[in-house]
């Protein structure tokens, strides 16, 4: 078998494994699986890349892409050991970044470097590849800068309202149109510094319109890119793997920012035209939804002891406090007593899609008790106490009651339907989108101020100290 044919038959074996690998990560049960699978088969496609390489590379080029691979695969490793779950959309909008550097430097590798023996159409053809991957490639990369400085919040999450955003963003894609055809008809350096600094100016627009509501679409959208900008790459280099990994990265993140799209009752379309249709975002202050009410930890007790059903929605502030482990101690503690006890979780919960799923399995939250959205927001109305860990935007009643609200129309968890509902956090201060939520108002609902670890562990303690003069005075009367 010649050196190309083992690496293209092991290119259809790393295909295949990506496809398992994404399928694995479809569910919380299979999900180890499909990192391991992803893993085995990113060895194997690098393998085959380099060894096919090898034959056209001298033997000091192997011995840079070995320690290319390794400082890159080092830092790759210490990111991902030492990243905290909350900065992980951080990490991956950084990654996105990266692929959208290395199509675009590919774009322009492949411009200075032309095939000798590349004439007529199929010279065209390569000139309109060059092109598409320098502009999908540098729009993924400052769209994911910018991406990043939002979700760390370096800056502002709210949309930039910039007069005639839109325009902007019409005009940028004309003169792209534009610019392809004069490029792939006349190649010219300066047509593609153009097309550069086009798709550079863009990519940082669409993204900084986009108001922080709508960031879980962004995070998607950008992978999508990522993956299309991938395969751009894969047909300048014939690398048919990259190609169809790309695709494959760039179809299921197009596929994800549908379904996020529909979870938050927003236009796809609009999302990615930048924030086309958003409000504007109204202030963090409380104005005159009237006066809110507090709650201590020994009263929260109480409240769940007289519970016969408890549903709790979990969000970013959960992560922050990294509550889950106090959180589902409660849990076991309150369905050892008889109580009904279940998990709430919204879509867009937390900063990544799943972010909550996986918190609760990492703290051996049983998966049957943890439900979506769609599933339990027709039980609020029926239930005795909603704990709010940490979530705010997810369970504003001001989605669906205020139609001047930047997060209207989004469906949200109907935690105030309950009898009795406590919210976990530390301040007054509005969630992600920068929307006061009414919900800190009404007159069922209570506010549980501090650390979220610290306040469930507080209602644990005050749970085991009824406990043990209960449990004494059984042991005396035996
Ligand atoms: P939010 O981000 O709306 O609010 C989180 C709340 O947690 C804050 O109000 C904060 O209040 C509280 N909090 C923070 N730290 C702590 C702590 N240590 N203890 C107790 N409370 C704490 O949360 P949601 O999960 O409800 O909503 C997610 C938001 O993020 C949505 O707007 C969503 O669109 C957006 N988003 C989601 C992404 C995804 O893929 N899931 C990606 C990007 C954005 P305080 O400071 O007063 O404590």
């Amino acid at each position: 078998m010649t050196t190309t044919t083992a690496a293209q038959a092991a290119y259809v074996v790393a295909s295949l494994l990506f496809i398992l690998s994404l399928a694995g990560l479809s569910q919380h049960r299979t999900s180890r699986s499909g990192v391991v699978w992803g893993i085995a088969g990113m060895v194997i496609a690098l393998a085959a890349t380099i060894g096919l390489a090898s034959r056209s590379i001298t033997a000091a080029g192997l011995v840079l892409i070995a320690v290319a691979t390794a400082v890159g695969a080092g830092i790759g490793l210490w990111r991902a050991r030492v990243v905290e779950m909350t900065g992980m959309p951080e990490l991956i909008a950084v990654m996105h970044s990266f692929v959208g550097l290395a199509a675009a430097l590919v774009g322009w590798n492949g411009y200075l470097d032309v095939d000798a023996e590349l004439t007529g159409s199929l010279l065209r053809i390569h000139h309109a590849e060059v092109f598409l991957g320098v502009f999908i490639g540098a729009v993924t990369f400052t769209g994911s800068v910018v991406a990043y400085l939002k979700l760390s919040a370096r800056i502002k999450s709210r949309p930039l309202m910039l007069p005639g955003r839109h325009a902007l963003n019409l005009g940028a894609l004309a003169a792209f149109a534009v610019l392809t055809v004069a490029f792939v008809a006349r190649p010219h350096m300066g047509l593609l510094i153009a097309v550069t600094v086009l798709a550079l100016a863009l990519g940082a627009h669409l993204v900084a319109s986009i108001g922080g509501g709508d960031m879980p679409v962004v995070v998607s959208m950008l992978n999508s890119y990522s993956g299309w900008a991938a395969a751009a790459s894969g047909f300048l280099l014939a690398n048919n793997l990259l190609i169809v990994t790309g695709a494959l990265v760039g179809s299921s993140g197009a596929y994800l920012s549908y379904i996020m799209c529909k979870a938050m009752n927003r236009s796809f379309l609009s999302v990615i035209a930048g924030g086309f249709g958003a409000r504007t975002v109204t202030s963090g202050d409380a104005g005159d939804l009237g006066e809110h009410q507090e709650i201590s930890a020994e009263d929260t007790a109480e409240l769940l002891r007289d519970a016969s059903s408890v549903i709790i929605t979990p969000g970013y502030g959960m992560a922050v406090a990294q509550a889950q482990y106090p959180v589902a101690e409660l849990a076991r503690k309150l369905r050892d007593r008889g109580i009904e006890v279940r998990f709430g979780i919204h879509p867009v919960a937390g900063r990544l899609p799943g972010h909550m799923n996986v918190l609760l399995a990492e703290a051996n939250v049983p998966y049957d008790i943890v439900l979506d959205m769609d599933e339990i927001n027709d039980d609020f109305a029926a239930t005795s106490v909603v704990l709010v860990i940490g979530a705010n935007d997810t369970v504003n009643p001001a989605a669906t009651d205020d139609p001047a609200s930047p997060i209207a129309g989004m469906p949200v968890l109907h935690v105030w339907e309950a009898a009795h509902v406590v919210v976990f956090k530390r301040s007054m201060a509005a969630g992600y989108a920068g929307v006061q939520n009414p919900l800190f108002f009404r007159e069922n609902s209570r506010m549980l101020f501090g650390d979220a670890r610290q306040r469930v562990d507080a209602i644990l303690s005050s749970l085991d100290a009824t406990d043990a003069p209960a449990a004494a005075m059984v042991g005396t009367a035996n």
